[in-house]
């Protein structure tokens, strides 16, 4: 229930994500890229054909406070009016955002990361830390994606540069509106303390969320009883999904993650197959 595309930051197009599903024998799958809706219609008539259920969804960027959250939705319709415009709005901002983190690159003497990244991302508006990163390593600044946030791009470090996102309610609503289920997305990779994840939880609940990702790619597997207790201990349901972004860079494959633990009542218990 939560993957990517090429539409945003993930490597395979909507079709060959819907294909790999299917090889690796998923029931169903959600596509959910960034701030951006442009795969849906294209992996709907691929998971068609190959008759793998398919989960319209988006991830939206949220500024909660100083710290960014994603909100997955899921069963968006990506005809709704206001999601449509809210998820456009977010997009405007990211090509100067992306001029600024090139400019910090530059100073640390690393020239020339705007046209690299630009050049990797095949939807350009939806530019993105993960293309400077692939960048970083085609350029051979760095070994490999993970190296490149730890050293230059993950919060705190030299070329992170703060955003203004949607906020929590905006994204909840829009996801609402559409018909969609809020899904607070990987909440282990916040790094917040107990009473300010307490509070993002309670904010989220208050919103109108109603799940959270237990069992994802974004977790390590010794996390997930951790957040398995907090769904149970604050009535959300549970999410399981990938956070696939492509070959050599994801630790599953969509549909390989375990099952979620039979207390949890997962999000999607009343969708027709
Ligand atoms: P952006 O929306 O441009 O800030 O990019 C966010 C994306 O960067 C996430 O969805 C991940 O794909 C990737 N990302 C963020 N932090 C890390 C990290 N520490 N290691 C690897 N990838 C990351
Ligand atoms: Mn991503
Ligand atoms: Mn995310
Ligand atoms: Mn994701």
């Amino acid at each position: 229930m939560h993957n990517h595309s090429t539409c945003s930051d993930g490597l395979l197009s909507p079709t060959e994500l819907i294909e790999l599903a299917a090889r690796t024998g998923a029931d169903a799958i959600a596509l959910t890229d960034h701030d951006t809706m442009d795969g849906l219609a294209e992996a709907q008539t691929a998971a068609k054909r190959t008759g793998i259920g398919f989960v319209p969804g988006v991830e939206i960027s949220v500024s909660w406070g100083d710290t960014t959250l994603h909100v997955v939705g899921l069963q968006v319709d990506p005809s709704a009016p206001s999601i449509v415009a809210g998820l456009e709005a977010i997009r405007v901002g990211r090509h100067a955002r992306a001029e600024r983190i090139a400019a910090a690159l530059a100073k640390l003497g690393i020239e020339g990361t705007f046209a690299g990244a630009y050049a990797l991302a095949e939807n350009k508006q939806m530019l993105g830390r993960t293309h400077f990163a692939r960048h970083l390593v085609n350029a051979g600044v760095v070994k490999d994606i993970q190296a490149a946030f730890d050293k230059y791009l993950a919060k705190g470090k030299p070329a992170y540069v703060s955003h203004r996102w949607a906020s929590l309610e905006d994204a909840v609503r829009w996801i609402k509106e559409s018909g969609g289920t809020p899904v607070l997305a990987h909440p282990g990779r916040y790094k917040l303390k107990p009473m300010m994840r307490d509070e993002m939880l309670a904010d989220f609940k208050r919103l109108g969320g109603e799940a959270i990702e237990v069992v994802t790619g974004s977790h390590r597997p010794e996390e997930y009883a951790h957040w398995q207790r907090l769904a149970l201990e604050n009535g959300f349901l549970a999410s399981r999904g990938a956070d696939y972004h492509g070959p050599g860079e994801s630790p599953a494959e969509p549909g390989t993650l375990p099952q979620l633990h039979a207390s949890l009542t997962p999000v999607w218990r009343n969708w027709a197959h």
